[in-house]
């Protein structure tokens, strides 16, 4: 079974800008019942689920309450779905599609390196980009699109464990809260 996550990861925030915007998200959650205010020192989210917790379910997701929390993330992180990885990645500029792993869910090495190389980087300074195997393109590493989305890179996350799948609704509803930021949602299991 495992612990599973879904982490709505806000694509715009700057590190100037998250722990505000972590405060004002927090507030609506609190204000809508979908978690409580008070954090807990925990491993799976120190704000418990709230009494209006299914506000975050998707349609026909409620028939099981979230059995942990909600922990807030800012400063620069690599949000990453956990078990496994991305099976490819795929340049926005020409679409041309990178396979990372094999049938066997084995690492190619020499496709994966200009990458892992890139993430280090970015983890480090904050800036980072991938020259394009398809059309040579100087590509920032936070265009590329990766597999499930596996990956996000940015300042301000909120991750909730245990909890059913999320609804537009709710994805919509922090969307708000973040002044209209791109999101993106990063899930998966430890
Ligand atoms: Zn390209």
């Amino acid at each position: 079974m495992g612990d599973h996550f879904q982490t709505i990861v806000d694509l715009d925030a700057t590190a100037a800008d998250a722990p505000r915007l972590a405060e004002r998200v927090l507030g609506v959650l609190v204000t809508e019942g979908v978690v409580l205010p008070e954090g807990t020192d925990r491993p799976f989210g120190g704000h418990l689920p709230g009494p209006h917790w299914h506000k975050a379910a998707g349609p026909g997701r409620t028939d099981w309450a979230p059995t942990d929390g909600l922990t807030v993330h800012t400063g620069r992180t690599v949000f990453h779905g956990g078990q496994g990885d991305a099976e490819w990645v795929r340049c926005p500029r020409c679409a041309a599609t990178t396979r990372l792993l094999t049938d066997e869910y084995d690492w190619i090495d020499a496709a994966w390196e200009p990458y892992g190389r890139a993430v280090s980087r970015w983890q480090e300074t904050g800036e980072a980009a991938v020259i394009c195997p398809g059309c040579t393109a100087t590509v920032p590493l936070t265009e590329w699109t990766w597999a499930d989305d596996y990956y996000a890179f940015g300042y301000l996350g909120f991750e909730f464990w245990n909890w059913p799948e999320f609804g537009e609704a709710f994805r919509g509803l922090v969307a708000e809260a973040l002044g209209g930021h791109r999101t993106t949602l990063v899930w998966g299991k430890f």
